[in-house]
């Protein structure tokens, strides 16, 4: 299956299925065999786990830097070192990089790609559920010691390549974690599919086509949107539905103590919340939505270790704050994003109401 995104600055293809590494990778052969060097970044966890089908999969000789997992990757020194290591390679504007990983190792890899030399090409390899999300639509970034994301570029790759296969050796809360983000797209975009999903008894136990089909919407749906604004001025805020309280949750845990999907789908049931006062959506599928996200086990009452007053810190630091008010992104209805100013106090009303709603 291939999904075509056609950003203002770059037109790729998505390219996913079962097996499809060695293929996809393959019919970028032309601009592989001019190429001067090909590097592969990776994580240690994802290394340990798809080294060996990796190295039965891809056709090429190429050098690879192994990196350390999870937001460490992210961090100014691991850039550094990924330089170094473009430097110590001897690569040049016609070298290429291959991002292999998660959204941490996508995220680090695309901004390096973006800044080695002022630019060189780079492929996305993810190898999570929730890198569906991030490893569309060139959102590139590392963090600094005082935000995550905050030191970035929007810098799109010459193709995603998501081989499905590579999700077996995924952990179960990883799974769940990405499975936040596929439910999302969901909630911002159709309803028919919202059930769909609704209606699966086991989200971290999905068969594989199943899985690449739930994905491939996903994808589309964040791809049309980046095509209609790649740089975050309009609908692009959409998918930042859940990400708000989401983002104060997973910040006042210490990035880590939650997956991000995790914190996500808090953040979720407060924007449902929040949406039911703005919008038409009522308390009883708030109600059914909650009671979905904890028989799927999401750590909702995570949420009782850390008071508003630790959250209100982390909210106000958000990348969306506009002149002092909150910017929510909520539903009008299923499929029907919009985005709210709030006012801190109310913000305080409704964490104090998803509060006594969780058991
Ligand atoms: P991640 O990359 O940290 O991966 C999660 C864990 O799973 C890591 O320990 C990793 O080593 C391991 N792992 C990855 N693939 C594996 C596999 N196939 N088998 C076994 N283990 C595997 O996290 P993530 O959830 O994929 O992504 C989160 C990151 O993505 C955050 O840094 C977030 O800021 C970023 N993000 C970016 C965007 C964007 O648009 N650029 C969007 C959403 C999230
Ligand atoms: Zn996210």
């Amino acid at each position: 299956m291939r999904i075509p995104v056609n950003t203002a600055s770059h037109q790729y293809e998505v390219v996913i299925g079962s097996a499809v590494l060695k293929m996809a990778v393959q019919s970028f052969d032309e601009k592989l065999q001019k190429a001067d060097q090909l590097i592969v970044f990776t994580d240690e966890n994802v290394w340990e786990a798809q080294q060996h089908y990796f190295e039965s999969q891809f056709p090429y000789a190429y050098e690879v830097f192994v990196m350390p997992a999870g937001e460490e990757c992210k961090s100014f020194g691991n850039f550094q070192n990924a330089h170094t290591f473009l430097i110590d390679k001897k690569c040049t504007r016609r070298s290429f990089v291959f991002a292999f990983g998660g959204g941490a190792v996508g995220d680090l890899t695309g901004f390096v790609a973006a800044t080695f030399m002022r630019g060189i090409p780079f492929i996305q390899i993810p190898t999570t559920i929730l890198a569906h999300d991030s490893a569309v639509g060139g959102k590139t970034a590392i963090n600094h010691p005082h935000g995550k994301n905050l030191i970035g570029a929007f810098y799109q790759p010459e193709a995603v390549i998501y081989d499905t296969n590579l999700l077996q050796s995924l952990s179960e809360r990883e799974i769940r974690s990405g499975m936040a983000e596929v439910i999302k797209h969901a909630l911002i975009s159709n309803e028919n599919w919202l059930s769909e999903l609704m209606d699966i008894p086991s989200i971290t136990n999905i068969a594989e086509d199943k899985l690449a089909l739930h994905l491939k919407s996903g994808i589309e749906v964040k791809a049309k949107i980046v095509a209609e604004d790649e740089t975050e001025q309009s609908v692009r805020k959409y998918l930042n539905f859940g990400h708000t309280y989401g983002h104060a949750i997973e910040a006042a845990a210490g990035y880590g103590g939650l997956a991000h999907g995790e914190a996500v789908m808090i953040g979720i049931v407060y924007a449902l919340l929040l949406s039911e006062r703005y919008g038409q959506l009522d308390r009883e599928f708030t109600k059914q939505f909650l009671q979905y996200a904890y028989d799927n086990d999401y750590p909702l009452d995570e949420t009782f270790n850390y008071s508003f007053e630790t959250l209100e810190h982390y909210l106000v630091k958000d990348k969306k704050v506009e002149y002092g008010q909150l910017q929510f992104v909520l539903l009008n209805k299923i499929g029907e994003p919009f985005v709210q100013p709030i006012e801190l106090a109310e913000c305080k009303e409704v964490d104090h109401e998803y509060r006594s709603l969780l058991t």
